[in-house]
């Protein structure tokens, strides 16, 4: 993994968005949440920033999909993974791209 340059976003009144919870350094808008599921305290992203993702030789295949595990940009904390292939194609909700973060 190799530590990324670290994008702020615009701090508003209305702007909303997810802090890693390590360092506070921004992750994600939070009008690019898709989904956000309390019960394991995930959100499910179309795009995030200030991520490190682990190299190809690292992805992990769970049933039919394959992730890649991401840290924040900052402080290397584990934050979730990143859906990189799928196996049987897209569903509706999961699709390459798409990011699962822990908050
Ligand atoms: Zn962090």
């Amino acid at each position: 993994m190799e530590k990324r340059f670290i994008v702020p976003y615009d701090q508003t009144l209305d702007s909303n968005f997810y802090m890693c919870r390590g360092c506070r350094t921004h992750i994600a808008l939070i009008k690019d949440s898709i989904l956000t599921h309390k019960r394991f305290g995930a959100v499910l992203l179309k795009h995030a920033d200030n991520l490190v993702i682990e190299n190809p030789e690292d992805y992990v295949d769970i049933v039919c999909i394959t992730v890649a595990f991401v840290y924040c940009g900052e402080c290397t904390m584990y934050l979730g993974w990143k859906c990189v292939d799928i196996v049987d194609g897209p569903s509706d909700l999961f699709q390459e791209g798409k990011i699962a973060l822990y908050l």
